[in-house]
């Protein structure tokens, strides 16, 4: 059983069937680069939503360095906590 050099497969992307030219080493998943672009842009979004921190206590130290939760009470929390502790180490 022979292979053709090409081969028709569904883009990953936008499940259009495209002719796939082997490329040497990898093979290619996606049509064109726009739908590259788009994947690339939604794998990013997607990553940004994995790191958003776990539910927390917000307006806490915790949540600001465990979580690295970025929202305003949390960094209010530890711009805080790191003047009382200048404070202390000062006196
Ligand atoms: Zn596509
Ligand atoms: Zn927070």
């Amino acid at each position: 059983m022979t292979k053709p050099d090409t081969d028709t497969q569904p883009c990953v992307e936008c499940g259009k069937a495209f002719s796939l030219v082997r490329g040497p080493g990898r093979t290619q998943l996606i049509c064109s680069a726009a739908c590259r672009r788009t994947r690339k842009n939604r794998q990013k979004t997607e990553w940004r939503k994995r790191t958003e921190c776990p539910p927390h206590q917000h307006g806490t130290v915790t949540g600001y360095t465990t979580y690295e939760c970025d929202c305003d009470p949390c960094r209010q929390a530890n711009t805080e906590y790191a003047r009382r502790r200048r404070a202390r180490s000062q006196s």
